[in-house]
């Protein structure tokens, strides 16, 4: 339980750094914005944020150009006329499509985000949502919103590689081009048009800046406490028209935190476990007392039962929906550079629709899988000593409930978690069997002087993600919006949420965003 969650950098005494969370820094003006609401700004914290380019990504195809045989290699160029001249050469027209898409992605950019993203869900349907969405309503087209994803970029692109390059950001959505719709374009849109960044130093330096910003303004942080239970009472006063209300918080080691609101950031399919632990039911009988917490529960044993009996319910019914992939990640320092490689990278298997489905044994993954890998030494060389690299491949698979865990993966607290090695051992031969095929070196085996793997067990018991989903909630239509978990509970005064699994969505960026929708909610809901 430490600052930062999911994003954080981890440095070898070698110095090699591995940012184990968050690679990509995209929106940056959610970074911005995220900082000047603390009433700083990124520079003043010290966090100088670097554009990755010209390569904002390369991606190797396991397939060959049309009518050629073999693997070829694309770049995500940041230069419009650059990057529409690469796709010329491979295929006449595609330059011209290229410019259309990235009219059409950013279209979607510029509504998505300030209309259906960044924005309270009242709002959108209401008078001044409906007035900002005039101006887009000539020019949307509902098949370029909800469309199949892939289908639809063949209005712009023939050859397949050109259709995947553009679709593959779906997976931070967990997606495939195959289930997504084509607003997700929106991804890709913001990747080529506001850039790639990097924070110098590390994501850690995001995260040490927010922390610093957050204790400026008052906040008090505390680590390494574990928040077993979630304490609710009956309002004596009736003024929640029956609803239980949270008193507080139960810590592992027993103390009690009063508090008349609690924000939970714990991801929020793996949060109403909290409302059915045993201090939370029945903490009058097992604190002894002690603090207000304790007293409020004492007086409230029955909304308290109520409490939990509903979050049993929810915690059921949550882990029943559509989740992201779970994701094997490979931390490699290699005692020698891959020069084949940009900063960020992306294996694409010729295997096009089979290769996204999560394998859950490893005769499922494809020969060539589809696979990240980032290189941030490439923009930021402090990441890695000279003349080597420091790598980091994620490779999606099965989350836990797909691989057939009987303990759902839902607390962190054990259980018969799925046996994942056999998937370890035979990706990392697969990963590096296609960087033989990609041209990138046959010996980078024997480079990787040191290896630590995070696997979806690994995700769960570190950060609580449910099933060890390391995206959380899936981004279908069907969990999006107004379909995905709310920021406040309808059931329980008092209890709200942040994070990736509740309203707008996954990535540090929408992360920020559920931050500022929550606390102005907040306000709102004390007047
Ligand atoms: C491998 C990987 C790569 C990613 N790449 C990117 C990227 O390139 N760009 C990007 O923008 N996003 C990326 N993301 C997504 C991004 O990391 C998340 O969307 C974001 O960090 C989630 O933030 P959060 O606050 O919802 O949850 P978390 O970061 O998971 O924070 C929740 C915190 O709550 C703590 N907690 C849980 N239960 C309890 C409890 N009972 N008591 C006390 N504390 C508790 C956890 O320990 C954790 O610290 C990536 C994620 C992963 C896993």
């Amino acid at each position: 339980m430490r600052v930062g969650g999911r994003l954080q950098s981890a440095t070898s005494a070698e110095g090699f750094r591995h940012d184990t969370g968050p690679s990509l820094l995209l929106f940056p003006d959610k970074y911005h914005e995220a900082f000047e609401a603390l009433g700083t700004s990124l520079e003043e914290q010290g966090i100088q944020l670097a554009p990755v380019k010209p390569t904002a990504y390369r991606v190797f195809f396991e397939a060959g150009r049309p009518g050629q045989p073999g693997p070829s290699q694309l770049d995500l160029l940041a230069d419009e006329a650059a990057m529409a001249a690469q796709l010329e050469a491979e295929e006449p027209g595609a330059g011209e499509g290229y410019r259309r898409f990235l009219r059409m992605a950013r279209r979607h950019l510029d509504m998505g985000v300030p209309y259906f993203i960044d924005r309270e869900l009242e709002e959108v349907a209401n008078a001044r949502g409906l007035q900002d969405l005039l101006p887009f309503l000539p020019e949307l087209n509902v098949l370029d919103l909800l469309g199949q994803h892939d289908w639809r970029l063949r209005q712009f692109f023939r050859d397949q590689r050109l259709r995947a390059m553009f679709t593959f950001q779906d997976l931070y959505v967990g997606l495939s081009p195959y289930t997504a719709p084509a607003v997700f374009g929106l991804l890709a849109g913001t990747e080529l048009t506001d850039g790639v960044w990097y924070p110098l130093g590390g994501f850690q330096k995001v995260r040490d800046g927010l922390q610093r910003a957050a204790e400026a303004c008052g906040a008090r942080v505390l680590t390494g406490a574990e928040v077993v239970g979630i304490a609710t009472a009956a309002d004596p006063a009736g003024s929640t028209g029956g609803k239980p209300r949270v008193t507080g918080v139960v810590l592992a080691d027993g103390r009690q935190l009063t508090a008349d609101l609690v924000v939970c950031n714990r991801d929020l399919p793996a949060a109403y476990s909290l409302l059915d632990h045993e201090h939370s039911s029945s903490s009058s009988s097992s604190s002894g007392g002690g603090s207000d917490a304790a007293s409020s529960s004492s007086k409230g044993g029955a909304a308290t039962a109520a409490a939990a009996a509903y979050g049993r319910q929810q915690h059921e019914r949550l882990g029943r929906l559509k989740y992201s992939a779970g994701v094997i990640a490979y931390n490699w320092s290699l005692s020698r550079q891959l020069p084949g490689l940009a900063h960020h990278n992306v294996f694409l298997s010729g295997d096009w629709q089979a290769a996204w489905r999560p394998a859950a044994r490893p005769e499922e993954l494809p020969r060539w899988p589809n696979f990240y890998a980032a290189v941030p030494n490439r923009t930021d060389p402090s990441a890695a000593p000279p003349g080597c690299d420091s790598v980091m491949v994620l490779l999606p698979v099965a989350h836990q409930q797909q691989m057939g865990s009987s303990s759902g993966g839902s607390s962190g607290g054990g259980g018969d978690r799925p046996d994942y090695r056999p998937l370890i051992e035979a990706g990392r031969r697969r990963i590096l069997a296609a960087f033989v095929a990609a041209g990138l070196g046959s010996d980078v085996a024997s480079a990787i002087q040191q290896e630590f793997v995070i696997d979806p067990n690994e995700w769960e018991v570190r950060y609580g993600l449910r099933h060890g989903a390391a995206f959380g909630l899936s981004h279908g239509l069907d969990q999006l919006s107004l379909f995905r978990p709310a920021n406040r509970d309808a059931s329980v005064q008092g209890l709200y949420f942040v994070g990736a699994s509740t309203r707008p969505g996954n990535g540090v960026p929408l992360c920020f965003i559920s931050a500022k929708l929550t606390a102005n909610r907040v306000l709102k809901d004390l007047g």
